[in-house]
């Protein structure tokens, strides 16, 4: 599928993901002033308690969107209707986002939230990947794959209660060459933000590392 869009995008021009209109690139003046309705730009201040170092560690979360109408549609749509390329549309909408765009450039390392070999080959692509990947390459950010793992292969979390996420995602991601991040300011990337449960996990394995800082760019808050 995904070489097929690619040879797509060969013969045909860049169309709007939303409404699909030719010559305006991935997203076109009108549906990106249509989508202005549901941006809330919200910072977080939380910390995370480090058992090992006995201390609280700083964490910052950047929401973009509410999840709602055609945020959440379009997030669906991407993420299990097999369109993986539908990243450019995302990555174009953070791109052009001047608060993501500097919330972004204050870290040096951009980690996409991972899942699971299994669950990546029968989806085809990991949805938070792609875009973390762009990011990198627009933003001039390292892009590391190779940090935070997922070594269980868990129940899709949109189908379970808050109780049951928790429960769901412990020790479910794995934390390896930790050394790549040490004393770095790294930025998780994630799609959807329910009840935090699988953001606060990966962090709970990041700051195993000594990293410095550690930001969350979340696409839409539930
Ligand atoms: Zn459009």
């Amino acid at each position: 599928m995904y070489l097929f869009e690619k040879l797509l995008e060969y013969i045909f021009l860049p169309s709007c993901g939303i409404c699909k209109i030719i010559g305006q690139g991935y997203l076109c003046r009108k549906c990106g002033k249509d989508i202005e309705k549901y941006k809330i730009n919200l910072i977080e201040n939380t910390n995370i308690y480090d058992n090992k170092k006995i201390k609280n560690v700083k964490i910052q979360k950047f929401y973009i969107f509410k999840y709602e109408e055609i945020i959440r549609n379009k997030i669906i749509e991407y993420k299990f209707n097999d369109k993986p390329y539908l990243y450019r549309m995302f990555s174009k909408i953070i791109i052009e986002d001047k608060k993501s765009c500097e919330f972004l450039k204050s870290y040096d390392i951009i980690i996409p939230v991972p899942v699971h070999k299994t669950r990546k080959k029968s989806r085809g692509y990991n949805q938070s990947e792609l875009i973390a990947k762009e990011l990198a390459k627009r933003l001039n950010l390292k892009f590391y794959s190779d940090v935070l793992i997922k070594i269980n292969n868990n129940k899709v979390q949109s189908k379970l209660n808050k109780k049951e996420r928790m429960k769901n995602v412990k020790n479910v991601y794995k934390i390896i060459n930790e050394q790549r991040i040490n004393n770095k300011n790294i930025i998780i990337l994630d799609d959807i933000y329910t009840t935090g449960a699988t953001i606060n996990e990966c962090i709970k394995e990041l700051i195993k590392a000594d990293v410095n800082k550690i930001g969350v760019l979340i696409l839409a808050k539930d």
